[in-house]
């Protein structure tokens, strides 16, 4: 008899809270994330039947785009598309993979990647030059029926059985298609806790842990997993002792879950009676009731860029407009901020162009919009029209200065002067400036004078300030919150928004974050923005501090040389302060000795 498996242990970030037992599914890496799931005996037809209607769909394509070639650019060059007609119409590759599916029962897109490997492999082992260029033709042709596949029925995608998803990375597009009612938690190899896939798990309520380095490569789809976000670690095939342990805290887990805070709604005060506004950050409708259960004052940032996710390209004008109405409508009295599509950096980059070298630092946000005006054009009139029936202000995203601010601005004054001559039903909105990057913050007195409000985005603020990328683990050690030049930055912003007489709101994940909201209320921020389920133990943390005593400490702070010297500043004056809130494990960790 066969031995069951050693338990292995690996430890990474935990970065969306619980503790979830299941089965891996591993998610393959690449532009198209290719799920891999087990077909019954009595689904191998209709999967052969999926898989010959995609193959057609992309055929009868290639047939036109030969055609348009020709005619665009001459016979001459229409010629690649026979490749890849060839490649439609071989029986030999269309029949490998026919018997896959069938000797496998595996799903179609899986049967697609292992064969297309198979030949990509042989092609590599080919001395001939232009053969070995050839792997492309046979990569676009693999990609466009994977393509037919994902649009000729989508919901093929769904996931039949519970399942925690493995992956070496995961695109924040990838964790918002994913199908939120079976896929469990998240364990990737890379990533870091300001990731946008971080940010979404946590906004999604989905345990997660990140960073595992050399996960991936050990589990297989099937096995026994435990994902523990507590202890920022992952069980493969735990022992029965282990599962046991683990099956009566997630059973304790599901208890204190329930009894969840609903009492307290609208701003909360400080015990020396400042009022602090909280509200919600939201990207996916999954989120959209807990904006009231959790009692925000309405949404402090949505992430508009997630509405185009599931889709996997634009969204029509009045789709979008559709959409705002509904978040206009969960958000309420209180209203909500629409940010501009936040579009390259990790979100949703492969979907919209081509691969930069630097993403972080290329055509992403406010640059994107500005250079595709007609998708600004569409998503700000959208906003306006939206506007007529419900709350909602547009903030502009990574905007550097005041001429960033300029240009979207008189997009968006054309716009409405359109939609006034239309005769449109519209509602003109506030306008404000996310402050994220140095020079915004260098630039913040100018900019104030152009805005409606500031949105102070603390983790690019960090990842930008430090010179950080907030998606890599490996310089995790480097990302720190608490730096001086990060409280300065926010201190500056504010001050300036003070000066200006204009609100400004701290939307970061600095703001779900107890022990730094206090910082940041020591700071004089009055209106925070955060992942629902923060919200209830941000005001517990705030209702149970005096203002003037956290301004106190982060005046110390800002005069700190480093960030480690902060955050022994923070847990020295924290635990002697605030025992009731605070203890060791809520506050920034100390470094562990070399
Ligand atoms: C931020 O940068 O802090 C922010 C709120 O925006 P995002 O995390 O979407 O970049
Ligand atoms: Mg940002």
């Amino acid at each position: 008899m066969s031995q069951p498996p050693d338990e292995i242990r690996c430890q990474g970030l935990g970065v969306s809270e619980g503790i979830v037992i299941g089965q891996v599914l591993r998610m393959h890496p690449g532009t198209e994330q290719v799920y891999h799931w087990k077909i019954k005996p009595a689904e191998v037809e209709t999967e052969l039947e999926r898989f010959r209607t995609a193959v057609a769909q992309a055929a009868s394509q290639v047939r036109s785009l030969r055609q348009q070639a020709e005619e665009r650019f001459g016979k001459d060059h229409a010629y690649i598309f026979d490749a890849h007609q060839l490649l439609l119409e071989d029986e030999k590759l269309i029949g490998d993979i026919e018997s896959y599916i069938t000797a496998e029962r595996v799903n179609a897109e899986w049967a697609i990647k292992v064969i297309g490997d198979r030949i990509l492999y042989l092609y590599s082992q080919i001395k001939d030059d232009y053969l070995r260029e050839r792997r492309s033709d046979v990569e676009d042709v693999m990609q466009r029926i994977l393509d037919a596949l994902s649009g000729v029925s989508r919901k093929n995608h769904q996931l039949s059985e519970d399942a925690i998803i493995v992956a070496q990375d995961l695109l924040p597009s990838a964790v918002a298609d994913l199908d939120l009612e079976h896929a469990r938690a998240l364990a990737t190899d890379s990533g870091g806790w300001t990731s946008h896939t971080a940010i979404l798990a946590r906004g999604i309520g989905m345990p997660a842990v990140i960073g595992l380095r050399d996960f991936y490569r050990r589990a297989k789809t099937g096995d026994t997993i435990i994902v523990d976000s507590k202890r920022n670690q992952v069980i493969l095939h735990p022992s029965a002792a282990t599962l046991k342990a683990y099956e009566a805290e997630t059973a304790a887990q599901a208890k204190v879950r329930l009894r969840s805070d609903r009492k307290h709604r609208g701003p909360v005060c400080t015990a020396d009676g400042v009022a602090v506004t909280l509200r919600a950050n939201v990207e996916v409708p999954f989120e959209f009731d807990w904006v009231e259960f959790y009692g925000a004052s309405g949404v402090g940032l949505y992430r508009s860029e997630f509405l185009l996710a599931p889709r996997g390209g634009f969204v029509s004008e009045d789709e979008q407009c559709r959409a705002y109405e509904a978040i206009a409508r969960v958000a309420g009295k209180d209203g909500a901020v629409i940010r501009l599509f936040d579009l390259g950096g990790d979100n949703l980059r492969e979907q919209f162009q081509e691969p930069e070298k630097n993403p972080a630092l290329g055509l992403r946000a406010i640059r994107f919009v500005l250079a595709h005006e007609e998708i600004m054009r569409a998503q700000v009139r959208a906003i306006m029209r939206a506007a007529a029936s419900g709350v909602l202000k547009i903030v502009l995203p990574m905007v550097a200065d005041s001429s960033d601010v300029q240009r979207a601005k008189s997009i968006i004054e054309e716009e409405a002067g359109k939609l006034r001559a239309a005769g449109e039903k519209f509602a003109e909105v506030s306008i404000g400036a996310m402050i994220e990057v140095p020079s915004a913050v260098l630039m913040a007195d100018s900019i104030a004078r152009l805005v409606d409000f500031f949105e102070l985005g603390t983790n690019d603020l960090v990842q930008y300030t430090l010179a950080v990328d907030r998606g890599n683990d490996a310089v995790a050690d480097w990302f720190h919150t608490l730096h001086p030049a990060v409280l300065r930055s926010i201190d500056q912003s504010l001050r300036a928004a003070e000066r200006a007489g204009i609100p400004a709101i701290v939307c970061g994940e600095m703001a779900s974050t107890p022990a730094y909201v206090v910082l940041l209320v020591g700071l004089g921020a009055t209106d925070l923005s955060m992942t629902p389920a923060a919200i209830p133990r941000v005001r517990r943390a705030i209702a149970g501090i005096n203002a003037s005593e956290a301004k106190a400490i982060v005046d110390e702070c800002l005069r700190c040389d480093t960030a480690e010297a902060v955050e022994s500043l923070v847990r020295e004056r924290f635990i002697e302060r605030w025992p009731q809130l605070f203890d060791a494990s809520s506050l920034p960790k100390p470094k562990p000795p070399e």
